[in-house]
């Protein structure tokens, strides 16, 4: 490409960002409805207090929710504290179709956004995205014609803007984006400790996205909740430039101050974590040059982390024939690999045998390992965690 037409291409490429269609009002803290809280035995979402975390957020001028149809009980949730509860055209609603979790054909994920229609009770959904896209799913999606599907979709009304989320490397976006070029945003895996990353590759993902004009929507940007519980030594790079700013506020301002980010989801768990967010994101302030190299020093620390990058989104855990509890097994394996704490990880593990399957009952077939959004090597982990913390 001469250097004339690369310049062409990108100011049209500026163009369309300016005029993609997408709404201009979206706050930048989004809700993620995926970890919502749970009543006494964590069987049932605690509507009362979701209900209180959407007031708060709603209240303080935030208008972005974002559920899909496999998370367990969060879009009759979505119904109960939103829906029911505000004017429809007081915010945005997402959800997802998801072609390999729980359908096993064309017709059964075609049906899906009726079933999340009928769930949340939203008449219509503002923004409706094509499920954590990897590689050994992506044909799937193909196969079934899901992308004609979710445009005549917005023709009818039934959805107002389309997009994927995805968990791949840079090549496939690129494909994907090229073939699809009508989809109008991106959900991405964003935060400062996979930035640059191999097998996640938040950066070259970003690059790929803003390359074709596309807005982003952040998944992920705390990694399920672990960069909150860094390292002390992360902790202290992070006080040593502002001692009040709560750590989860690093990784959500970090994403938000990407240019083209539309908004930050953050799967928010109480009141608490709904009121500390709203508490820095309300006025959100872009990084400074000093905070930036602050995330740096940390980024260097947390390089060097061992510890399993689970974010516990138990994609994997719906898949297992066997029932294993594969995040817990990490989480008391993490125990051992982040704290140093041996004895600690042991009674964690003991406790999990005593309550049902553990590693040692995996009969590796693979099917969590399809599922996993962060392409771990689950099979090899759970030996590992099994050898580590058998007594
Ligand atoms: S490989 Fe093991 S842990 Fe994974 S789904 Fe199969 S039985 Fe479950
Ligand atoms: S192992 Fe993978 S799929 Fe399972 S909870 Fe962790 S990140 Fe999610």
């Amino acid at each position: 490409m001469t250097e004339n037409n690369a310049n062409q291409k990108n100011l049209e490429q500026t163009q369309a960002a300016a005029n993609d269609g997408l709404p201009t009002d979206i706050g930048k803290l989004g809700f993620g409805l995926m970890r919502l809280p749970r009543t006494g035995l964590k069987t049932r979402i605690d509507i009362e207090q979701t209900s209180k975390m959407v007031d708060m957020f709603l209240d303080a001028g935030f208008n972005y929710f974002d559920t899909a149809y496999v998370y367990p009980g969060s879009e009759p949730a979505a119904k109960k504290a939103l829906v029911d509860r505000y004017p429809r055209d007081s915010y945005y609603l997402a959800t997802k179709l998801n072609a390999f979790m729980l359908v096993r054909n064309e017709k059964g994920a075609k049906q899906e956004i009726y079933t999340s229609l009928k769930r949340t009770g939203a008449q219509y959904f503002d923004f409706y995205l094509l499920h954590g896209i990897m590689n050994n799913n992506y044909q799937k999606y193909e196969k079934y014609g899901l992308w004609d599907y979710v445009a005549k979709l917005k023709e009818e009304g039934v959805i107002r803007h389309y997009g994927f989320s995805f968990h791949a490397g840079p090549e496939l976006l690129d494909q994907i984006l090229t073939e699809h070029p009508d989809v109008e945003f991106v959900q991405l895996q964003l935060n400062y400790r996979d930035w640059n990353d191999p097998s996640v590759s938040s950066r070259a993902n970003y690059e790929v996205a803003r390359k074709h004009g596309k807005k982003i929507i952040v998944m992920e940007p705390l990694k399920g909740g672990k960069l909150i519980n860094i390292p002390e030594a992360a902790k202290k790079e992070f006080q040593s430039v502002d001692s009040d700013a709560p750590i989860a506020s690093w990784g959500l301002r970090f994403a938000a101050s990407l240019d083209g980010v539309l908004t930050v989801l953050s799967g928010m768990s109480s009141v608490e974590q709904m009121a500390e967010n709203l508490s820095f994101m309300k006025d959100f302030k872009p990084l400074n040059s000093e905070e930036i190299k602050a995330i740096a020093r940390v980024q260097e620390i947390l390089g060097h982390s061992a510890g399993i990058a689970c974010t516990g989104c138990k994609y994997c855990t719906g898949q297992c024939p066997k029932g294993i509890p594969i995040p817990d097994i990490f989480s008391a394996e993490n125990i051992k690999l982040e704290r140093g704490n041996t004895a600690a990880a042991k009674q964690a593990y003991e406790k999990l045998r005593q309550a049902g399957p553990v590693a040692d009952e995996c009969i590796h077939c693979a099917s969590c390992e399809r599922a996993c959004p962060q392409h771990l090597p689950i099979i090899k982990l759970l030996e590992q965690a099994n050898a580590d913390l058998s007594a």
